[in-house]
């Protein structure tokens, strides 16, 4: 990363606006959200992306599941496991 967004790192895209303090929060939610993935349920590294706000999908085995808004997993997988769509 440029000098220019060391700080805030990928909420630079946001410019000067909403603040430092927003703009880091954003930095640490959105990291979490485009970081490499691994996929639950054929454990292929990097291929889970989001498709929505909670849907996310993994480019190797074609699942979809409901996650967290910005992270594929949240703690409530251990209540709720493995509820899959799966489209044919
Ligand atoms: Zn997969």
């Amino acid at each position: 990363m440029g000098r220019r967004t060391r700080a805030v790192g990928i909420a630079g895209r946001y410019g000067a606006r909403y603040g430092s303090t927003l703009r880091k929060k954003v930095r640490d939610i959105l990291s979490k959200r485009y970081a490499p993935h691994t996929c639950p349920f054929c454990a292929a590294k990097g291929t889970v992306y989001r498709i929505s706000t909670g849907i996310w999908a993994c480019r190797k085995c074609g699942v979809k599941w409901a996650g967290g808004a910005y992270i594929p997993r949240t703690g409530l997988n251990k209540y709720f496991p493995k509820i899959v769509i799966r489209e044919e």
